[in-house]
């Protein structure tokens, strides 16, 4: 079989945009691509801080709204941040009727907690840093109740079919080592839900499967990508030599913990009035600065927290107690690492992507909304708005809502995996030369880097789906000569006084990777 037709919308990955979507969906009949058991390889059970929304009363969504586009340095488009913050709310009384444990405050309201660049506690979270987890498990057994929603488990999509400028159809191969022979599924309508690209770097938070494959694929089907280059670094990765880095939340700061080197002296109260508080790029800096220059920094809650992080912040501590670091009485080493993709495929109001028949929601979308530097919890937030957007926009297009046969992929053959040696060098080079300070140099060595990587296995679609991305990451930084929120040129440390976003082909991109390709 190299072929099978279905009424079912097709929906590539299962994190939170896609779960949202096909609940949004339903009972129109969704397939759901994804790599891992529903659940695992997903950024979005591993959110630790939680969903910022204006849920106090004493808050606005115009006040969030506005914190965004200041976050944002220059570049957030400000109707889509208005219309997001305005949605922001129903959205978290979705979450709580869909099963949602979020923290309660005794008279009914919701905690919130405060994180860098908000001027209010607007984060809605549960146990300390469970928010992801507890938020996907919610929604993954209401997707598991709701018969319109095949799952096909074990499959990734490695390739889109666009005819005449359409998206007709989605490649689908298995996920693991061993994988047959891609089978093209050609559904009703195509929605892309595959997450950020952190995962192409070395030094990240993201799960493994989070690589920009699904980026790289639409680019490569021809669709237009913006902000490629605004990669948001978090400044207080674990530094434990787990790959991926585990995360300590910024929530913790917001609690007053506080960042010091190896000295015990502070070092964001000179670089920034908000010190620790500052937006995540200033603080990436002031941490990766440290780092460079062999100070060892870390992030000290003893006075602030104290014992309490062992409760309040499971995750942190298990993670801490993993590597043999006591954070009730040690201070926590991190560093700063790839986390969150602002640019992806360039989507309108309603999610729709530049090629007909291909709308994209979550991460892996760029709806203006994050511009240079995204407010901290504004992503899970995007992921739903623009879930049900999409959804909404597919379901305008199709018919009544009838049942479909599920979808039998029936692989054969077999094709290789990319070479974990290529993978490897890849990541290196983007962290190393794309990473949290770059300059025009390093980029160009990047690119002809990426290029060998490319032709090292060139029949290999999801080595060339993470190579795409890279080269538009990297090909983007090339062109913006400029330094806005994350994106830092030290060759380039000014920022120019109107910022405007950027909107790349992968044709364009492979043009300035061809200048500085070596064979
Ligand atoms: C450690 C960490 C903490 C975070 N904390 C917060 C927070 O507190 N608040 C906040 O707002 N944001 C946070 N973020 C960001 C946020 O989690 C993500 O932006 C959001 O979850 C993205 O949701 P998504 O559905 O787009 O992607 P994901 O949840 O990453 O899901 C992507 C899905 O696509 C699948 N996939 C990947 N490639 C393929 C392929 N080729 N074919 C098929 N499927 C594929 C994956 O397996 C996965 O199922 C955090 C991120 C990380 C990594």
């Amino acid at each position: 079989m190299t072929s099978v037709t279905t009424e079912r919308v097709v929906i590539v990955g299962a994190g939170l945009g896609a779960l949202y979507a096909a609940l949004t969906l339903a009972p129109y009949p969704v397939l759901m691509i994804s790599p891992e058991i529903l659940g695992e390889g997903a950024s979005s059970a591993w959110a630790q801080g939680g969903v910022a929304a204006a849920m106090d009363d004493r808050d606005t969504p115009e006040d969030h709204a506005r914190d965004t586009v200041l976050a944002g340095a220059g570049t957030v488009d400000a109707h889509v941040a208005t219309a997001v913050c305005d949605e922001a709310r129903e959205h978290i009384l979705n979450l709580t009727t869909l099963g949602t444990p979020f923290d309660r405050t005794d008279d009914g309201g919701y905690v919130m907690s405060r994180e860098a660049a908000h001027s209010f506690a607007r984060v809605v979270r549960v146990r300390g840093d469970q928010a992801g987890a507890e938020i996907m498990k919610a929604l993954i057994a209401t997707v598991r109740e709701t018969p319109s929603v095949q799952v096909l488990e074990g499959h990734l999509a490695t390739g889109l079919e666009v005819v005449d400028g359409r998206v007709t159809g989605v490649w689908v191969s298995q996920s693991g080592d061993e994988r047959a022979a891609p089978v093209l599924v050609q559904g009703a309508a195509h929605l892309l839900a595959g997450g950020g690209s952190g995962g192409l770097y070395k030094l990240t938070t993201n799960p493994p499967r989070i690589r920009g494959q699904v980026i790289g694929m639409a680019a490569r089907a021809g669709a237009e990508i913006a902000d490629a280059e605004f990669v948001q670094f978090h400044p207080t990765a674990i530094a434990c030599g787990e790959d991926p880095a585990p995360l300590a939340t910024e929530a913790l700061r917001g609690e007053g913990a506080i960042l010091i080197n190896k000295q015990g002296k502070r070092f964001m109260e000179r670089l920034h009035p908000d010190a620790e508080l500052a937006p995540r790029d200033i603080v990436a800096r002031g941490i990766y600065a440290q780092t460079q220059a062999g100070y060892e920094p870390a992030l000290d809650t003893r006075e602030a927290i104290g014992p309490e992080i062992m409760t309040q912040y499971p995750a942190v501590a298990e993670a801490c107690l993993r590597s043999g670091i006591d954070p009730v009485t040690q201070p926590i080493p991190v560093a700063a690492a790839a986390h969150y993709h602002m640019g992806g495929i360039k989507v309108d109001d309603e999610g729709r992507a530049s090629l007909d028949g291909l709308w994209c929601c979550g991460e892996c979308a760029s709806t203006g909304l994050h511009g240079a530097n995204r407010l901290a919890s504004n992503g899970l937030l995007e992921a739903l708005v623009y879930a049900r957007r999409a959804a909404t926009s597919i379901m305008a297009g199709l018919g009544d809502a009838a049942p479909a046969p599920e979808v039998l992929v029936e692989t054969q053959g077999s094709i290789a995996a990319p070479r974990e040696d290529l993978v490897a060098d890849l990541r290196q080079i983007m962290t190393d030369k794309v990473g949290v300070v770059r300059n025009g140099a390093d980029l160009k060595d990047a690119l002809a880097r990426i290029y060998l990587i490319e032709f090292s296995q060139p029949n290999c679609d999801a080595l060339k789906n993470m190579t795409a991305t890279a080269t538009l990451i990297a090909a983007a930084a090339l062109t913006r000569k400029e330094s806005r929120g994350a994106h830092f040129r030290s060759d380039f440390p000014q920022t120019n006084p109107t910022g405007e976003r950027s909107v790349m082909t992968l044709a364009d991109a492979m043009d300035i990777r061809a200048r500085y390709a070596k064979e």
